[in-house]
């Protein structure tokens, strides 16, 4: 399947993104951040503006499937705005699934990518944004030039302050 996007919003999705320098990285969305924790990007939908979830958006991309045509996607890596998504089983951090028993199985069996061993979950919704827009701030800023503050950014750690916030 191809998916109907054309080049120059492909284009402008991507440079909202920043990807880690190794193949396994994170690819950290640096654009808007709602108030759930997950990015938003603007498409024009026949005349009509509509608001996606960034990977969902990327996964759209890759496979083609109609952003309505599948179901939850969740992120092995545990980082709400990063889109990085392959058909490559030891690359990709999203998920796509609806059997939750299933899910957690697989994500615990990979809980070691990034090391952030789940502590993303069972935050406040407004902690859990607010971890988010840390992270994106630091790599629209910075890009992937300062890997330590980054990697305690995705841990769930505040580089300034070294405890989880
Ligand atoms: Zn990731």
């Amino acid at each position: 399947m191809k998916n109907i996007i054309s080049a120059s919003v492909q284009d402008r999705f991507w440079e909202k993104v920043v990807k880690g320098p190794a193949p396994g990285d994170c690819w950290l969305w640096t654009a808007a951040v709602a108030d759930d924790g997950y990015g938003r990007f603007t498409l024009n939908v026949g005349g009509h503006t509509q608001a996606v979830r960034p990977h969902r958006f990327a996964f759209h991309l890759a496979t083609g499937i109609p952003l309505g045509g599948f179901g939850p996607l969740m992120h092995d890596c545990d980082v709400p705005i990063c889109v990085h998504y392959s058909d490559a089983a030891e690359l990709t951090h999203l998920l796509e699934g609806t059997d939750r028993a299933n899910m957690l199985d697989r994500l615990a069996k990979r809980r070691d990518k990034n090391g952030s061993d789940f502590r993303w979950r069972g935050l406040a919704r407004e902690h859990f944004a607010a971890r988010s827009r840390a992270l994106r701030d630091e790599v629209r800023d910075y890009g992937w030039s300062r890997p330590e503050r980054v990697r305690s950014l995705i841990a769930g750690v505040d580089p300034d302050a070294p405890t989880l916030f």
